[in-house]
């Protein structure tokens, strides 16, 4: 049977949010936060009240066991309500990777920082992009070496989401390294780095071009001893968690796109339904109208497969019908499309609105510099992603790099 409808529960679970989140994060907040480069502690205990905060984990791990399609409804609506996209990675971080790092790490993480992180008291991050590069991660340099009832930690990552924020609020990050480099990308292994560690210290904070409200920093690792308790998976799993944490956070990067933009073309439509132009309202004008059709047809394609991509997540982890791989084609075709297709939907309803649209009067432009992070690399490059889209449509024969 092929059905297209969202449960009961969903319907209202959607609503529930958006009526939250437009009580208590109307668009002059976003601005706001913007300019302040901060994310208000009342919106995050909010989410954490809403149950939303790391939703993915079970409830006996203190999150609310929610699916994958559920959970890509609320990055949805975190995207609509904040365009600037600052809010929905604080959420989807942690909805993904807290999601790997639970499945595969020991109670005393789950104690240390995912339940208090499920309350907004503690962030769990993704820290494994490198100063040589975040694409490659099987390049990485950093290192990890067996001692006795720990790991010891070398190295550094940069360009990692919520530095600041977990400082502050406490909690640590997914972290990846060699622990056996002639194993190549098989001698991999992940661990759980609290930031407060000895041995740690944060870098910097970047000055980014868009979602200004949450922090992007690095932090190096300069003999960390990282007890044995903190390693998340098997020795040697580090490289394929890190892919699995990818896929995850995929979904609902897509989905927060798909929810900016849909809020992209909500404005662009009520200027172009007030706004006259040679005595009459620019909606009236089929160049509009037709630009208009053009991005509401790709629209609903984008969102119809960020759903299905969804739903094919809950597949794989609830009753295995679809393997990793085939899930993960889908995920990087909804990682590709679902950025690009917002920065074309903000830079087309942006021209509707003529000279005020370049203004920060209006909101468009923090949408075009949030969704811009995503197109760029975070959660994976555009290349990488059609590098995995054409391996696993093609074969493994014929797209072999080296
Ligand atoms: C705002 C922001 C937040 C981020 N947050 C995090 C975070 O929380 N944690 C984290 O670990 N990382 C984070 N990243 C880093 C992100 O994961 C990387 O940007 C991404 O993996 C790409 O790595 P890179 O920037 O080093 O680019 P590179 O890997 O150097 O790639 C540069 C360009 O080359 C292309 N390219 C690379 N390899 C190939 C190839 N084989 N064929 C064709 N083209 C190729 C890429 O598509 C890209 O356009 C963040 C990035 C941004 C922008």
């Amino acid at each position: 049977m092929l059905d297209f409808s969202f449960t009961e529960e969903q319907d209202l679970f959607r609503e529930a949010i958006r009526e939250w989140l437009a009580k208590n994060l109307p668009m002059e907040r976003v601005r706001e936060n913007d300019t302040n480069h901060e994310l208000p502690k009342d919106i995050i205990k909010g989410l954490g009240d809403l149950g939303l905060l790391c939703m993915t984990l079970p409830e006996e791990h203190g999150g609310v066991g929610a699916d994958w399609v559920t959970t890509t409804i609320a990055a949805e609506e975190l995207g609509y309500a904040d365009i600037s996209v600052a809010l929905p990675v604080f959420f989807l971080v942690q909805a993904s990777w807290g999601f790997v790092v639970d499945k595969y790490c020991t109670d005393v993480v789950r104690d240390e920082c995912l339940r208090k992180a499920a309350k907004g008291e503690s962030f769990i991050g993704i820290g494994v992009t490198e100063p040589g590069g975040g694409s490659d991660v099987a390049g990485f340099k950093t290192n990890l070496t067996k001692g006795d009832g720990h790991w010891v930690l070398n190295g550094e990552k940069t360009y990692i989401s919520g530095t600041a924020e977990c400082k502050e609020i406490g909690g640590g990050y997914f972290v990846t390294g060699y622990n056996d480099r002639s194993a190549g990308h098989r001698g991999m292994t992940a661990v759980y780095l609290p930031l407060n560690l000895e041995g740690v210290e944060i870098t910097k904070r970047f000055d980014n071009y868009g979602r200004m409200a949450i922090s992007t920093g690095g932090f190096k690792m300069t003999d960390v001893k990282v007890p044995d308790e903190y390693q998340i998976g098997d020795t040697n799993r580090g490289f394929y968690l890190t892919m699995e944490g990818f896929d995850a956070a995929r979904v609902l990067v897509s989905a927060s796109c798909v929810g900016a933009a849909e809020r992209a073309m909500e404005i662009g439509m009520e200027y172009i339904k007030e706004r006259k132009a040679f005595g009459q309202e620019l909606a009236k004008y089929q160049g509009i109208q037709f630009d208009l059709a053009d991005m509401a047809a790709h629209h609903e394609a984008i969102k119809t497969l960020v759903y299905k991509t969804a739903w094919m997540m809950d597949q794989k982890y609830q009753h295995e019908t679809f393997t990793p791989l085939e899930v993960s084609k889908y995920l990087s075709m909804v990682k590709y499309l679902a950025p690009h297709h917002a920065l074309d939907v903000f830079r087309r309803t942006m021209l509707w609105m003529g000279a005020y649209g370049y203004t920060k009067e209006c909101p468009l432009e923090m949408g075009i510099r949030g969704v811009m992070s995503y197109c760029i690399g975070a959660e994976g490059a555009a290349n990488i992603q059609k590098i995995v889209i054409a391996r696993e449509t093609l074969g493994r024969d014929w797209t072999r790099t080296r």
